[in-house]
């Protein structure tokens, strides 16, 4: 596997669409390149933060409205 390929795969392991066969072939790559588990490293963050983010940013602006209401009233 090139590292190009690990890129790819590592977007459909974090999405959960690697099939079982090539996840394995991932993660023998990271083992022999640390370049390659440090993005999965990085993408796997920045995956996780932006659903945190999304999860929580409706009941974020219902806070600003909420104050913002609160404020003029
Ligand atoms: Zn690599």
């Amino acid at each position: 596997m090139t590292c190009e390929d690990a890129h790819l795969y590592m977007h459909d392991y974090i999405s959960g669409e690697l099939a079982s066969e090539h996840r394995k072939n991932l993660m023998d790559h990271m083992d022999d390149c640390p370049d390659c588990k440090e993005f999965f490293r990085q993408t796997e963050y920045i995956q996780q933060t932006m659903r945190n983010h999304m999860q929580y940013k409706a009941p974020f602006e219902l806070q600003n409205t909420i104050s913002s209401l609160l404020t003029n009233a």
